[in-house]
């Protein structure tokens, strides 16, 4: 579970992020929606401390992290430990692009987790097998389109065996022909009841998938609640515009 209480960030004298909360239980699908520029990116980033928080608290698996007050960094090793339970993706597929498939899924497993080698690489054809990657293990990224190469980036994060998993639009840089493919497979993910919280612009996604929908605006949620309420009855002026902009 996540839990997330009244979240500031700040760049200098830019307030990104204004006190924001939200609880995803064990086995939610959160789905964060929202304009270019309210604050979706900066909150995924401080919930596995890519960013540092200013302000608020930040709880994992019932482990809190602390965030200091003096801005600084919080506890490195409290960082890692946390991070290697939360799989993230994001927007442009970050593989290593020097090494093949396989190597790229069992990097975090073999190196950090010390999983042994051959154990580390059949749960990774497992998981590659899971996204329809199984007879790419030994592609390199290049040689993949994008909805391939993005499907690996989640056979990747998988490896730790996460318990919850962070998605910062992992289709927007994807050809619309890829999207799909891609969206099939965080569907099938959420129905094994993982943890997830998913930044999006595909509503219809959004509608499907999420237990709990949550609109940003400018570093403050606007209005949130269940999918059919979110986008069926949206209360906010702002939320309906916002709606008919993305479609
Ligand atoms: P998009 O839909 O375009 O991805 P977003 O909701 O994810 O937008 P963020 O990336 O969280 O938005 O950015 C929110 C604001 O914070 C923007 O104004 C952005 O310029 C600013 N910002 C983000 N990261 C930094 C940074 N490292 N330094 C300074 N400003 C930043
Ligand atoms: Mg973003």
């Amino acid at each position: 579970a996540i839990i997330v209480e009244n979240l500031h960030k700040s760049f200098g004298s830019l307030e990104v992020l204004r006190g924001v909360s939200l609880t995803a239980r064990k086995g939610d699908v959160v789905a964060i929606i929202g304009g270019s520029g309210s604050g979706k990116s900066t909150m995924l980033r401080c919930i596995n401390f890519l960013e540092t928080p200013t302000s608020g608290r930040i709880v994992v698996n019932d482990e809190e992290i602390a965030i200091r007050p003096d801005g600084r960094p919080a506890n490195r090793r409290q960082i890692e430990r946390i991070r290697t339970r939360l799989g993230m993706v994001f927007q442009a597929f970050n593989l290593w692009t020097h090494r093949t498939l396989l190597e790229n899924v069992i990097e975090v497993p073999v190196h950090v987790l010390k999983t042994p080698r051959t154990q580390a690489i059949a749960r990774a054809l497992a998981l590659l097998d899971r996204v329809g990657l199984a007879d790419k293990a030994d592609t390199f990224p290049a040689f993949l389109s994008g909805g391939q190469q993005q499907r690996a980036a989640i056979a990747r994060a998988l490896a730790v065996d996460p318990t919850v998993m962070l998605f910062d639009e992992p289709t927007s840089a994807l050809d619309p022909e890829l999207v799909g493919e891609v969206l099939s497979v965080i569907r099938d993910l959420a129905a094994e009841g993982r943890t997830m919280l998913i930044v999006t612009h595909e509503m219809k996604f959004a509608r499907e998938v999420a237990d709990h929908v949550v609109y940003l605006h400018q570093g403050r949620i606007e209005e949130e609640g269940p999918p059919e309420r979110v986008f069926g009855a949206p209360q906010s002026a702002r939320l309906r515009q916002f709606l008919q902009t993305v479609g």
